[in-house]
């Protein structure tokens, strides 16, 4: 996804910091792609030093966005039919992998550029194996069952633990409620013996 810092000329004068060290200043400058004069400021590529700035005219900054977008549909791609699965991610041994099915292959390839952006920042998440392609639509249909049944069986786990933390809440309750009755009661009973004192008195 394409992210514009700046403007120009609405943001002449906004300092983008990109690095530890560097920055630069907005204000008019020839586009990095064909010298005429910029329009826009974007995120160019990015690691662990910051980033790039990279300055565009309009007509450039467009090419780009349409790039982008051919990219991220998988318009490029030339298309079939058939039966294809997308691992969205899997888990540090390879296990648990989560999957979305399809049944054309540009539409599966679409997908696994929008996740492996998506997945990119994750933290012991790994963009799984690709695209695969099914040989047979029972194989495919075989799939889709197996995922929907382990997100079922996941799903009530969940729910049987939230079941067990509420029990666990409503003994503990109950266990403060019996505690503070017990008190009034062994309240109520030293009350009772001190009148009795007070009448004998
Ligand atoms: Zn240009």
């Amino acid at each position: 996804m394409i992210k514009i810092l700046a403007r120009i000329p609405d943001d002449n004068g906004k300092v983008i910091r990109f690095s530890n060290t560097a920055r630069m200043t907005v204000g008019p400058e020839p586009c990095d792609g064909c010298q005429a004069p910029a329009a826009y400021v974007i995120k160019g590529e990015t690691d662990s030093y910051g980033f790039e700035p990279v300055v565009l005219c309009s007509s450039c900054y467009a090419k780009m966005v349409k790039q982008d977008e051919e990219y991220m549909t998988a318009a490029d791609v030339e298309d079939r039919p058939g039966w294809f699965i997308v691992s969205e991610c899997t888990n540090y041994d390879g296990h648990g992998s989560w999957f979305r099915a399809f049944t054309s292959f540009r539409s599966a390839e679409a997908f696994l550029r929008r996740i492996e952006e998506k997945a990119a920042p994750w933290m012991g998440l790994y963009p799984g194996n690709g695209v695969q392609e099914l040989a047979t639509e029972g194989e495919w249909r075989k799939c889709i069952k197996e995922e929907r049944e382990a997100s079922e069986a996941e799903m009530k786990w969940e729910m049987e633990e939230r079941e067990r933390e509420r029990q666990k809440e409503e003994e503990e309750r109950e266990w403060e409620r019996q505690k503070e009755e017990e008190e009034r009661e062994w309240e109520r009973q030293k009350e009772e013996a001190r009148r009795s004192l007070d009448v004998e008195q």
